[in-house]
């Protein structure tokens, strides 16, 4: 659907319009102008009803405006929101205790959005690299991996090998090894004696929810405990209840030595980041060496706690573990009609479609005039990361939308 393909003088229009004067064009939304939302369904201008798959990237895993949520946020923005880290506030301890507890793990270093605290993260493994492992100075390497993404300040973008993220924001700086994903002698075979730290997704959302081959996980914790090399999990997107479990690292029973968390983390409302490890990794960053004016706010911090207060109960888990394998039957039955493959983790999807059928960009945009928001990714894949509150008769619905878009 283009522009010109929609009515001439609705309210959506007027919105589209009104931002294509002043917006930067750093995005490329779907035609839909929302105003509302509850749960796994969002209210367009026009008043027109939309089921919600992509649940903002999993930043929504609790669905729109959950209200233990609203009242957590409710009830600190009459209190107080902002503090800066100058001072203590009293919602930050027991945030940093609820969300340690979460990931088994000893510290934790608040920020607000997954890129800060990949940026974090990177900061605290070559700190690490130089005060415990004993790397020269300057010399500290980070593995990673092909078709990864992590964000998008200069550093992030300088290791990713998408041309869209990376090309035209250099000089970058070094200190990254590329391996392939799914990889593990690739990565023992990347490693040497500056090499500080391994970072991967342990499902790959961006480059179209990639599942790496079952003991890779398991491997990757393996070689980085043997070659004394920390391993990073970035879970901002897998994390939080989404594949079915609390991590996605879960799923191999394997555990990281940091943690990089965001997306579901603010509950939908405020951005909240964090990276969490132990006491002789996170430990490493001194006073005054790293921080954010917002990061762990009381608002953030009484969001955040309810968040994790939600996850400990392993209901959303569950739900996410069930309602993923209902998908997964349900994709399953359109491979070979109009879809060649589908990736399924909890309730996480990476559906590849048949360029026959159109682009990942025509499904979804065929899907938004049938009621359902889903997005492409990567030119052929439609993502789909429906809230876990979703029920299984909406997901049912959905999935024959997406049979009669496909169907022509
Ligand atoms: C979204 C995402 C990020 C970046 O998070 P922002 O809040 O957009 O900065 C980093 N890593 C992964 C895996 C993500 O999905």
């Amino acid at each position: 659907m283009s522009l010109s393909e929609l009515p001439t003088d609705t309210a959506t229009l007027r919105v589209i319009r009104a931002e294509d004067e002043h917006l930067a064009h750093n995005y490329h939304p779907l035609p839909v102008v929302v105003s509302r939302a509850e749960g796994a369904w969002v209210t367009d201008v026009e008043g027109k009803r939309y089921l919600d798959l992509l649940s903002a990237y999993s930043a929504l895993n609790f669905g729109h405006g959950h209200p233990a949520l609203v009242a957590a946020a409710q009830e600190q923005l009459a209190r107080v929101t902002l503090t800066s880290r100058a001072y203590h506030s009293d919602r930050l301890g027991e945030f940093a205790f609820a969300l340690a507890e979460l990931c088994g793990k000893d510290l934790v270093l608040p920020m607000n959005t997954g890129a800060e605290a990949v940026e974090t993260g990177i900061k605290v493994a070559r700190a690490w690299g130089y005060r415990v492992k004993g790397i020269a100075p300057d010399a500290a390497t980070i593995v990673v991996a092909h078709g990864n993404f992590h964000g998008r300040t200069t550093t992030i973008v300088g290791f990713s090998d998408d041309p869209v993220s990376h090309d035209d924001f250099g000089p970058y700086g070094g200190g990254f090894v590329h391996v392939p994903y799914g990889d593990a002698a690739a990565i023992e075979a990347a490693i040497d004696d500056n090499t500080a730290a391994v970072l991967i997704e342990p499902i790959q959302g961006e480059a179209g929810v990639i599942i790496p081959p079952e003991g890779y996980l398991r491997a990757v914790r393996e070689i980085c405990t043997r070659r004394g090399v920390l391993f990073i999990a970035d879970e901002i997107q897998s994390g939080l209840g989404r594949v079915g479990t609390t991590f996605a690292c879960d799923r191999e029973e394997v555990v990281p030595d940091v943690y990089l968390l965001g997306k579901a983390l603010g509950g939908g409302i405020v951005p909240v980041s964090a990276v969490v490890a132990d006491r002789d990794v996170l430990g490493v960053i001194r006073a005054g060496e790293h921080g954010s004016t917002f990061g762990g706010n009381p608002l953030a911090a009484a969001v955040g706690t309810r968040v994790v207060e939600m996850l400990q109960t392993g209901e959303f888990q569950k739900r996410a573990a069930a309602l993923g394998e209902h998908l997964e039957a349900k994709l399953g039955e359109l491979v070979g009609r109009g879809v060649t493959e589908v990736r399924i983790a909890g309730l996480w999807a990476g559906i590849d479609i048949d360029p026959a059928v159109g682009t990942g960009r025509e499904v979804a945009e065929r899907l938004l005039a049938r009621g359902v928001l889903a997005k492409d990714t990567h030119g052929q894949t439609l993502r789909i990361a429906p809230p876990l509150v979703i029920r299984a008769t909406e997901l049912d619905w959905a999935v024959e939308q997406l049979k009669l878009v496909l169907a022509g």
